[in-house]
């Protein structure tokens, strides 16, 4: 599953674009860094590999956002929260809901994907969300 792309944030959102969730593998502790990066954070080494994460993760905690910045006023309140992929690593997200009081920690949700491109740094919400699963 290697690919010779960049370990960059550019690169994971044009992933995203693609409709894929993916994380870079430390090639030598296999520790999955998300955000990606070019040095692994645990062992240092230098080597890492694309890899593609499952499309559900398990709730870990979250907050509801009445107030938010001015480009995601129109989305409040909405949920962040932090998910962790069965491969281990946990990344924040957006999580997107009908009913907020329902979610739960340690729930399934789903990584979806919004069309829309946005410019900004790490994390760049709208490109992948979390939902809860149907
Ligand atoms: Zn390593």
């Amino acid at each position: 599953m290697s690919e010779l792309r960049d370990p960059t944030i550019e690169e994971f959102y044009k992933y995203c674009s693609e409709r894929k969730l993916m994380a870079v593998r430390c090639i030598r502790c296999r520790q999955v860094m998300v955000p990606p990066r070019a040095i692994c954070s645990n062992c240092r080494h230098s080597r890492v590999e694309w890899v593609e994460l499952g499309q559900r993760g398990k709730l870990v905690t979250y907050t509801i956002v009445h107030v938010s910045p001015p480009q995601f006023k129109h989305m409040t309140p909405y949920a962040v929260g932090i998910v962790e992929m069965p491969e281990g690593v946990k990344i924040p997200s957006i999580i997107r809901t009908s009913r907020p009081e329902d979610l739960k920690i340690g729930m399934q949700l789903e990584a979806d994907f919004s069309p829309r491109p946005q410019e900004g740094g790490w994390p760049n919400w709208p490109r992948y969300f979390f939902k809860e699963t149907e």
